[in-house]
């Protein structure tokens, strides 16, 4: 899963980064892909890893993560190029969500780039970028799409017909994600990849002092009441203090928390809204050398999540023996919860639940 952070230049985005970076320091070893400078690897918090390693003593733990890219630099009339303008906007293109920081903190030493602190006008200095970036898009592809749709093409007409329709939203000022859209329509409205279609997270980013009573914080409520409207997530967070909290050890972490009357973190809390989000889960794989934890979306059938560890094991699947998590527990052993009847062998046509500790049998 692929996060970008946005914000304008002061909010805090480098601050909550920097929390990202070192909380990835822990997964160093990330083996997929090459970290760039602008990407931070974190963990998703699963307290099952740490059960199942309990009773597997693997060589090693692996969670699943995900993926964070600083999209630094978005300013006002990035869409006409400003600052980098246009570079960052197709950096926004390729994630699947927007982290949109915010500033709701009051700080005298830190200048505001317009002098006060208004998230509201903050966002909407942002969203703005991103609606005119979509309407370029969507009138280049309108353009091409007339066309085909004076020669009488039925499909274009269709497309045609929804593109006015998000066209009209964006005009009004509103993301392309307000639009009343059908199953088909929001298909469809997917593959454009326009910015303001992605869901959007806000972090709140409050001081120190609002930490325990988020709500509390004017500015917060503010923000919360704009999201609402666009059924977005607002999550409060001080950036500053996240960044101390990943320096802590697990044991001062816990009390550090407890001291601040705080359950998670709120790295923590981001990543368990992103996951909610975009609708993802995560299936376990467990055994002497690995206890390791999969994301997949909700409703992926048996031989796709194979697919997630490899091509090979989606292409050769044969079927996939499952024992639920809690099982597993009871069980204390793979070989116990094959005795007692609870590992089930499922076939291509299995919709994997959150938590299944599987074994893919597969041809080579
Ligand atoms: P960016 O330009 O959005 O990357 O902003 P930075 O992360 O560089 O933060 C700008 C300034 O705000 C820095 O001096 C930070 O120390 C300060 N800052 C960031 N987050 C917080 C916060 O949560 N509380 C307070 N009081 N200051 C913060």
């Amino acid at each position: 899963m692929k996060l970008g952070i946005v914000g304008l230049p002061n909010v805090g985005k480098s601050t909550l980064f920097n929390a990202i970076t070192k909380a990835g320091a822990e997964v160093a070893n990330y083996p997929f892909c090459t970290i760039e400078p602008n990407m931070g690897v974190v963990p998703v918090p699963d307290e099952r890893l740490d059960k199942l390693a309990e009773i597997f003593h693997p060589e090693k733990v692996t969670p699943a993560v995900v993926e964070f890219f600083d999209i630094a630099g978005l300013v006002k009339g990035a869409s006409k190029g400003e600052g980098l303008g246009n570079k960052f906007l197709s950096h926004i293109r390729e994630v699947d969500a927007i982290v949109h920081v915010v500033r709701c903190f009051e700080n005298p030493d830190v200048v505001h780039v317009e002098g006060t602190v208004d998230p509201i006008r903050d966002i909407e200095t942002i969203n703005i970028e991103l609606i005119l970036a979509d309407i370029e898009v969507l009138e280049r592809r309108m353009e091409r799409t007339h066309k085909a749709a004076r020669g009488g093409d039925k499909q274009a007409q269709w497309e045609l017909d929804i593109l006015e329709r998000i066209k009209h939203v964006l005009d009004e000022g509103q993301p392309a994600k307000m639009c009343q859209l059908d199953g088909d329509e929001q298909e469809f409205a997917r593959q454009l990849q326009l910015l303001t279609y992605k869901p959007v997270l806000y972090v709140a980013n409050i001081d120190e002092d609002s930490i325990t009573q988020p709500e509390s914080n004017p500015y917060v409520k503010k923000v919360m009441d704009y999201a609402k409207n666009e059924g977005s997530e607002v999550i409060p967070l001080c950036a500053k203090l996240e960044e101390e909290i990943v320096q802590l050890d697990n044991e001062e972490k816990k009390l550090f928390m407890e001291e601040m009357g705080l359950k998670q973190s709120g790295l923590e809390r981001l990543i368990k809204a992103s996951y909610e989000l975009l609708g993802l889960m995560s299936f376990l794989t467990a055994g002497p050398k690995e206890v390791r934890a999969w994301t997949i979306k909700r409703g992926t059938k048996a031989p796709q999540a194979a697919g997630v560890i490899h091509s090979d094991f989606e292409r050769g699947f044969i079927r996939a023996e499952i024992v639920s998590y809690e099982d597993m527990l009871a069980c204390g052993s793979l070989a116990a919860a094959r005795e007692k009847g609870l590992m089930r062998s499922e076939g291509k046509d299995y919709v994997m639940q959150d938590g299944d500790v599987v074994l893919f049998r597969f041809n080579v």
